[in-house]
């Protein structure tokens, strides 16, 4: 990012190109579609702050995204001038640009891009199960499939029949960490796991002059529940 910024800070004029993919091998978003949602809208406002917005084309891109694609953060983009590149899939980033599978060059005076996410590559080279996608292969307690002492929970880890929603994020993984340690323990202490973690999605998308909370829940009900309750009382 720092490299991306200084980069920007160069240049007067162009054309940036800010992408995501996602790896649903696994079921789940494994990707980071949220904070490039927020670097565009970001760069937006940073181009506008310095008066030079007019110079740059901004461009969004996702191969996980479909032409003609509706939405609130659509709108957000569109809004602010970012050109949909909804579906584009590039295979290769080049000096002054990228290439796509059929040799289709896009010049690019810079790239902002989340590949996809998969577990660490020394997992590919542990004794641990491998799921599909390349995460740690837990079930619903986080436990490491086979290995009945052995808990994984975070980026890392798979998740048992997940909703196809669900994301990588950090308070998933403070949910999925604090069921492993509860779990471990009752293992630990010749008992059984039964505690589960709750499946939940809730990305606030900073866009500097304004923002959005999504949010989505397995049970319906808003996450980090109970974090609201001393609000209601002010
Ligand atoms: C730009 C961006 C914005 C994000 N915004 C949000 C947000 O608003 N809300 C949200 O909930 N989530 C957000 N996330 C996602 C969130 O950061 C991750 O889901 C979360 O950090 C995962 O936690 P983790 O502990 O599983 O992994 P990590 O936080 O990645 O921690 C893994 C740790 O292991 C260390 N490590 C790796 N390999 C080794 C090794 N071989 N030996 C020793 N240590 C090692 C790493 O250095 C790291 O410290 C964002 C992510 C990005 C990239």
């Amino acid at each position: 990012m720092d490299v991306f910024v200084k980069k920007l800070e160069s240049l007067s004029a162009g054309i940036i190109y800010v992408g995501y993919k996602i790896n649903r091998m696994d079921g789940f978003v494994a990707g980071r579609p949220g904070p490039m949602y927020e670097c565009a809208c970001l760069l937006d406002y940073a181009l506008r702050e310095r008066g030079v917005r007019n110079n740059f084309e901004i461009h969004f891109f996702s191969p996980d995204r479909s032409p003609g694609e509706k939405g609130a953060i659509t709108d957000r983009l569109r809004e602010r001038g970012i050109i949909l590149d909804d579906g584009y899939a590039p295979v290769e980033f080049l000096d002054g640009g990228m290439a796509d599978k059929d040799g289709r060059f896009r010049k690019a005076d810079l790239v902002l891009y989340s590949p996809e996410i998969t577990g660490p590559s020394l997992v590919q080279k542990s004794c641990l199960p491998v799921s599909i996608g390349g995460h740690i292969d837990v079930d619903k307690y986080g436990q490491v499939k086979g290995l009945p002492h052995v808990f994984a929970a975070g980026d890392c880890a798979n998740h048992e029949n997940p909703p196809p929603w669900v994301p990588h994020q950090a308070h998933m993984a403070q949910l999925r960490a604090s069921a492993a340690a509860k779990n471990m323990k009752a293992i630990l202490n010749g008992k059984r796991s039964t505690n589960l973690y709750r499946q939940e999605l809730s990305c606030i998308l900073d866009m500097q002059n304004d923002a959005m909370w999504l949010y989505r829940s397995e049970d319906g009900r808003p996450p980090f529940r109970n974090i609201f309750r001393g609000v209601r009382r002010i």
